[in-house]
């Protein structure tokens, strides 16, 4: 079976081949922690949990590394007085690491939710300040930057002087990027607009400083992502990740500063997820059109009809492919939360289903295994893998209905092959039923049991299972109804 993933640099669906067989080092662009995490920010996490999952179970050693950008950082519109963190401290009147902690545990939460795994390892930009810094003298010293009035930039003509191509990912080029630029930020101190900041110097109102031999500053954003993706995974490693809207310039400064530091590219196989929408424009927080992943949990929000299950929403995600926009909307979860609830019954019906070694099926098992597992190898296509699972769920319905057979063999290789690919690939978790349910359940049975007890005149048993239960805080009260129950 040979893996096959859509490169954004190329363009190209491209066979995989890691640098080192069997393992693959994977980074992925993490959250800003300044607020809470949107569902737009966790369909792309989910992703990449997916890519990660599949690599996993097609046998690679995975060292999947995601960060965390805990350094204030710039803002689109250049003004340092505006940077994120700065914004949120003032408003929340809390310390930069405060804010900080709280949304990283805020972030660890809602990805726990939807069952997404840990990576395996999750630095933070703040913890690799002395790595930015070094990375920014070795730009200076191989010519590829320069200070400036306490800041330090990229110099993005100097790159492409010595042939190397800025622009090469978003298939930008460079005289158009310099006749579109608006950029206000750092004006007066770069040599060119498009030049991006390695090192900024800090206002006096800025929070978060380091020194430097520049002086009091932070680091860029882009230049995190180079020291922490190198430092753990080398020079070059095999995949990068992030949203498709960090292609530029968050990624194309990625492999300039790579190539400028190492003379090698720092990638090689660059993914993209695309965005959520909800209905029909793209989530954001800037404009509103958002949904916090715990109010589409809890039902407490003016978008959907009906809380969803976690579950539920992973499912959706997976419906559509990592590079495909997908929209959100009330009828998009109903019909994912009917297509869950049918996946799950399979599951279950196919417990009981008896094998029946001496007729033949018509259902050719190994051809449909080849189907499904050539789905997930072409470039991770889990809506395709999903249909093929519909398949054996038609599969199975039949069989429970007495209409198929299916051998002793095959079942089992049924039964692991499905768990292998719903719950270990896709991370879907089944829904646990209701406690309070099951509880409700449990007590009438006891009751039951006590007036049982009762009508044979054994006393003693229908007083020990009252005495018991009240020593659990659970009070039986006889009433002219019946008996029920208190929970104290
Ligand atoms: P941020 O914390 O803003 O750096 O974003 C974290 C990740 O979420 C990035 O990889 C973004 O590309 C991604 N992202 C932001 N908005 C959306 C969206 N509407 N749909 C999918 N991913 C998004
Ligand atoms: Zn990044």
């Amino acid at each position: 079976m040979q893996l096959k993933i859509y490169n954004s640099l190329t363009g190209e669906k491209e066979i995989f081949k890691p640098i080192l067989e069997g393992n693959v080092g994977m980074y992925v662009c993490g959250p800003t922690v300044y607020s809470n995490v949107h569902l737009g920010n966790v369909r792309t996490f989910l992703s990449f949990d997916f890519i990660y999952r599949s690599l996993k179970h097609l046998g690679y050693k995975v060292r999947y590394v995601r960060n965390i950008t805990d350094a204030g950082h710039l803002t689109d519109d250049g003004n340092v007085d505006n940077d994120r963190f700065v914004k949120q401290t003032r408003l929340e009147k809390l310390e930069p690491m405060e804010i900080v902690q709280k949304y990283t545990v805020d972030f660890h939460k809602v990805l726990d939710m939807f069952n997404l795994l840990p990576p395996n390892i999750e630095p933070t930009a703040t913890g690799h300040i002395v790595e930015q810094i070094e990375l920014t003298q070795k730009l200076i010293e191989r010519g590829f930057a320069y200070e400036s009035n306490g800041s330090v930039y990229f110099d993005v003509l100097e790159y492409n002087r010595r042939g190397l191509n800025y622009g090469e990912l978003s298939k930008r080029n460079i005289e158009e990027l310099f006749a579109n630029t608006r950029d206000l930020d750092g004006q007066g101190e770069k040599k060119n607009p498009q030049d991006f900041a390695l090192w900024k110097k800090a206002s006096p109102a800025h929070i978060m400083r380091w020194n430097s031999p520049w002086g009091e500053g932070f680091p860029g954003w882009h230049l995190e992502c180079t020291a922490m993706s190198t430092k753990y995974l080398g020079e070059t490693f095999d995949i990068h990740g992030g949203g498709m809207d960090l292609k530029f310039p968050h990624h194309e400064c990625e492999i300039a500063q790579g190539k400028a530091c190492n003379d090698a590219a720092p990638v090689n196989y660059w993914m993209h997820a695309n965005m959520l929408t909800m209905n029909s424009q793209r989530m954001s927080k800037s404009t509103g059109n958002y949904i916090l992943p715990m109010q589409l949990v809890t039902g407490e929000n003016d978008f959907f009809e009906k809380p969803f299950h976690p579950a539920i929403v992973r499912f959706c995600f997976l419906q559509a492919h990592y590079r495909s926009v997908l929209d959100i909307s009330n009828d998009a979860m109903l019909a994912s939360e009917k297509g869950f609830i049918r996946l799950m019954e399979a599951i279950k019906v196919l417990h009981s289903i008896t094998p029946n070694d001496e007729k033949q099926s018509d259902f050719n098992l190994e051809e449909w295994k080849n189907k499904a597992y050539d789905a997930l190898t072409d470039d991770f296509n889990s809506p395709v893998l999903i249909a093929h699972l519909f398949e054996a769920v038609k599969y199975i319905f039949a069989l429970n209905d007495g209409k198929e057979t299916i051998s002793t063999k095959d079942l089992d290789d049924l039964k692991s092959t499905l768990d292998a690919l719903i719950f270990d690939v896709l991370g879907l978790q089944a829904i646990e039923e209701n406690n309070n349910e099951k509880l409700d359940q449990t007590l009438k049975v006891l009751i039951e049991l006590r007036n049982q007890a009762r009508k044979s005149k054994n006393f003693e048993l229908s007083d020990q299972i009252r005495d018991k239960l009240l020593a659990e805080g659970i009070e039986l009260k006889d009433g002219r109804d019946g008996t029920t129950y208190v929970l104290n």
